[in-house]
């Protein structure tokens, strides 16, 4: 008797997992924020490339943009529910 391949996954809660992801890279994220390595290459200007603090391609960056994208979903969910019926 061949058992279901299914019934071999252990259970999984992923929203519980996700949500300890979440809060485990919003800790990381806030707890040490990088210092700023920008250089001045000009009487007032700075230049941002390299700094992990404001450039914006800065893996900090890119994962706090990540992490802000997941946030907005959790705030406001796709609604899931009933298609609206159609009146015609
Ligand atoms: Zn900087």
């Amino acid at each position: 008797m061949a058992a279901s391949p299914q019934s071999q996954l252990p259970a999984v809660d992923v929203e519980a997992r996700l949500d300890a992801l979440v809060r485990q890279e919003r800790d990381e994220l806030f707890g040490r924020e990088p210092d700023c390595e920008c250089t001045q290459n000009d009487a007032d200007l700075l230049d941002a490339r390299g700094c992990e603090l404001h450039d914006p391609n800065s893996s900090y960056n890119v994962r706090l943009r990540a992490l802000t994208a997941v946030e907005r979903l959790e705030a406001y969910p796709p609604v899931v529910g009933e298609p609206t019926e159609c009146p015609f």
